[in-house]
């Protein structure tokens, strides 16, 4: 990534949050990608167990990283890589939205708003 790449890839990610009207994304899912369970008092379970109460889905079989060329819905990055399921909450709506295939660098970033290290290293 060049500097111009850090530039476009921040402004990428403020587009994202603005268009979806979050303030946050963390990794998570709305509903259960296995039977289909959802709400408040499922993704709780979800959160804290690690399971699907209903099924019993294990939580780090369907939220990632797992790799994926498909592009990110952050960033809009093609590039081959992690990918990770998030939701993210809108403090408008107090709703909480998604789901959201999101790389590694988004990641990073949403959650030390800035990319690691190595990352901007490579930069140049
Ligand atoms: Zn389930
Ligand atoms: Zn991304």
């Amino acid at each position: 990534m060049t500097q111009q790449g850090y530039a476009d890839f921040e402004r990428a990610v403020a587009e994202f949050f603005q268009r979806e009207g979050l303030n946050s994304i963390s990794v998570g899912r709305l509903a259960c990608p296995s039977c289909g369970a959802d709400g408040k008092e499922w993704r709780d379970h979800w959160f804290q167990k690690g399971t699907c109460p209903d099924c019993g889905a294990r939580r780090e079989e369907w939220e990632g990283p797992r790799f994926s060329w498909w592009p990110c819905d952050v960033c809009g990055s093609h590039r081959g890589g992690n990918r990770s399921t998030c939701i993210g909450h809108n403090p408008t709506t107090h709703e909480v939205q998604g789901e959201y295939e999101v790389c590694d660098d988004c990641l990073c970033y949403v959650e030390y708003g800035r990319l690691d290290d190595q990352t901007v290293a490579a930069m140049g």
